[in-house]
């Protein structure tokens, strides 16, 4: 019996991946620091699976993850890297988080009583870290709590406190404020010994590590920068492309003048215009609100502007004047159209149009 035909994806993303060690390498050149690397949302929309097992190979201290889910995910995928939980956990998983031995951060003084009580039944030593809130407003003990709890947390017998963490909310926008922040985390590291019994002390995202030293920190948590993205235009060059997101033409005709492309027909052609029906869409995660917004894609080697609005599998882009054919390829982004281009024109940031791109999106990865 023959094989049927299997046509090639209409819309992939291509995923370099040594575009991603590039990237590993950057993160540990500037924070000087060991990694724990973000994995969470599917590694910000690249693939959980093949990203991570990457990153192990290039050896990391931790993958960090949103929740257990996805540290399910990562060990069945045999990666044996630790995986670390970087929020709160609620009761209901905190008993597989025991039984696996994931690395919890802990927020307040009933969570690690709970981690406590489930160590204690499963008869295990369970490493966790303290979280510590010196301004993020999501997680972690208040400085002043922690002080207060501290001798209750370290009386725990089947806890080992092996680190402390914060988070920055404004590493990219708030200069003051985040070195008050780092003064706060090194303060509290300061007058609890954190250095001597306390194996990790972290606090820099992507945006932390590229512009700020926290003295002492040694380990980082970047996450957008892994993915190419920089926050900080100044160290964009610096990094590599991971993601292009690529679909083809599937459809060229002229218009005559007047007539209207799209839902709602907010674009109306003004001459006659040429143009390319390509086969992506808000249902790939190509962002429905850069309609009317000056995006472009890249295709021919040049840009051409979007018309009207983006459909759930279709866009309209004005190929006039140009030498291209139904099969083309197109970049939405990637190398030509930088991501952090189409965030901004749509009104969001980069890490949502990455964890936007849909599973409908083949994945492509190269090496
Ligand atoms: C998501 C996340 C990061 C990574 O942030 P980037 O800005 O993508 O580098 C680091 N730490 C915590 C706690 C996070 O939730």
């Amino acid at each position: 019996m023959s094989t049927p035909p299997v046509s090639k994806p209409r819309c992939w993303a291509e995923i370099d991946l040594d575009a991603l060690r590039h990237n590993l390498a950057k993160a540990r050149e500037w924070s000087g620091c060991e990694l724990m690397a973000v994995v969470k949302a599917g590694a910000y929309g690249h693939g959980l699976e093949p990203m991570a097992a990457v990153i192990a190979q290039e050896g990391a201290a931790y993958l960090g993850v949103a929740h257990v889910g996805e540290a399910r995910r990562i060990r069945e995928a045999a990666i044996t890297t630790p995986i670390y939980l970087l929020g709160p956990t609620w009761a209901g998983e905190r008993e597989e988080i025991v039984a696996q031995g994931w690395v919890a951060c802990v927020s307040s003084l009933d969570e690690a009583e709970d981690f406590e009580r489930l160590a204690a039944a499963a008869g295990v030593q369970l490493s966790v870290h303290i979280a510590l809130d010196t301004g993020m407003g999501r997680g972690g003990f208040l400085p002043d709590e922690l002080m207060k709890h501290l001798e209750a947390l370290k009386a725990m017998t089947h806890l080992n406190w092996i680190g402390i963490g914060s988070h920055l909310p404004s590493a990219d926008e708030d200069r003051v404020f985040t070195e008050s922040q780092i003064e706060c985390f090194e303060r509290v590291i300061d007058s609890i010994d954190g250095v001597k019994w306390l194996s990790w002390r972290h606090l820099l995202n992507s945006a932390g590590l590229m512009g700020y030293k926290s003295p002492s920190c040694n380990l980082a948590r970047p996450g957008l920068m892994l993915y190419g993205v920089s926050s900080n235009p100044q160290c964009q060059a610096e990094l590599a492309t991971v993601m292009s997101l690529k679909s083809r033409i599937t459809l060229i005709r002229t218009l005559p003048a007047g007539h209207g492309v799209s839902y709602g027909r907010d674009y109306i052609t003004d001459k006659p215009t040429r143009v390319a029906t390509i086969g992506v869409g808000y249902g790939d995660g190509y962002p429905r609100h850069l309609s009317g917004k000056g995006a472009e894609v890249f295709l021919a080697g040049q840009r051409c502007p979007l018309l009207g609005r983006v459909t759930m599998d279709q866009i309209m882009v004005d190929v006039t004047d140009m030498d291209v054919k139904v099969g083309d390829e197109v970049e939405l982004f990637g190398a030509h159209i930088p991501l952090v281009e189409v965030a901004q024109k749509a009104g969001t940031i980069a890490w949502e149009v990455f964890t936007g791109i849909t599973p409908r999106v083949t994945r492509i990865y190269k090496s």
